[in-house]
């Protein structure tokens, strides 16, 4: 399998995918070039998210598809905004031209907001991906991933995307937009669930 199809719009998931995929000679298309819509994400777990996004790609595109869903979920307020994290804020439809940057920084003004006074500052980065060789695909294959830190008042750097800036992980004395790219990679909740995927996809190669 050289070429999949990716269900997400969200530039900084397909650049990180991007990055992680080519070494491996996979070449990612995402669904939009292929002029797919978004699927819904109605339900209440990142798994039932991630199969229902793989499933449509797979069905609109004849292809093996690949999706993830994915969040932050914040001890102190009991894992939320967890599968709601990308309309945290509300507002436009993810994708709306020019809206992204506005709504990360809705949401993230949210969540400081929601935290301001709470002692408890842990959360953690959660990444469920989800690879459906055709849309009926009884055997999806499927891997988790999860990053923990803290939320910080204060942004800091600007690599990554969404949360990274407040994302802060005292092993390293940043936070996830200060990390360049191959180190976030190497940690994140993302980076995680895509190296566990394709661990397991060796095995079913091997497998026969
Ligand atoms: P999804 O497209 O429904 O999976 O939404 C995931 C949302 O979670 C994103 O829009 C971000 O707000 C947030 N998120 C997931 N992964 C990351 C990450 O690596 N960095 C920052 N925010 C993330």
């Amino acid at each position: 399998m050289k070429k999949i199809v990716i269900a997400s719009s969200n530039p900084g998931k397909l650049r990180e995918f991007q990055q992680m995929l080519a070494p491996l000679g996979i070449e990612i298309v995402p669904q939009s070039r292929l002029g797919i819509a978004a699927a819904d994400e109605p339900h209440a777990t990142f798994v039932e998210n991630a199969l229902a996004k793989a499933r449509h790609a797979s069905r609109l595109s004849g292809m093996p598809a690949l999706a993830d869903d994915s969040g932050i979920c914040a001890a102190a307020l009991g894992g939320e905004p967890g599968v709601h994290s990308a309309r945290f804020a509300g507002g436009p439809p993810v994708g709306f031209p020019g809206g992204r940057e506005d709504q990360d920084r809705r949401n993230n003004e949210k969540l400081i907001t929601l935290l301001d006074g709470q002692a408890d500052r842990r959360a953690h980065y959660y990444c469920v991906i989800v690879l459906t060789r055709h849309a009926g695909d009884p055997e999806p294959v499927i891997a988790e991933g999860r990053w923990h830190g803290e939320v910080i008042d204060t942004p800091r750097g600007t690599n990554g995307f969404g949360y990274d800036p407040y994302f802060y992980l005292p092993e390293f004395g940043r936070t996830a937009a200060e990390l360049p790219p191959e180190e976030k990679n190497a940690v994140s909740h993302r980076g995680r669930a895509l190296a566990q995927l394709v661990a397991q996809l060796r095995v079913m190669g091997n497998a026969a």
